[in-house]
């Protein structure tokens, strides 16, 4: 093997090494923001434990929880019932969407 190639070697292991330690290290969400049809309705922040019913403009509702700083959608009129579904989030950029709702759950920081 060149020495050139060694380098090389090295460089892929650096940048992988590095793109792990990025995904792992992912910062922690601090609020969760709200939004309906793109308009943002409110921020709640994940260090707080609370249980909230979002209304949408048309009579519609999801209930967020908030729990150990993890956002999870427990209950909601929609008939596809994906927000419900979807896995808890926890990290920055994390969302969980209701579309019948036109309603976002966003992590930001
Ligand atoms: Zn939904």
């Amino acid at each position: 093997m060149k020495k050139g190639d060694i380098i090389l070697i090295g460089i892929g292991v650096a940048l992988l090494a590095f793109a792990i330690v990025f995904i792992l290290v992912r910062p922690k969400a601090v609020y969760v923001a709200v939004y309906e049809d793109g308009v943002l309705m409110d921020r709640y922040p994940l260090n707080k434990d609370t249980e909230v019913t979002i209304r949408t403009k048309d009579g519609h509702w999801n209930v967020m929880q908030i729990k150990d700083g993890t956002l999870n959608v427990i209950e909601a009129d929609c008939p596809n019932q994906i927000c419900v579904n979807t896995v808890p989030v926890t990290k920055t950029g994390e969302s969980i969407l209701c579309l019948p709702h036109k309603i976002s759950f966003i992590l930001e920081q």
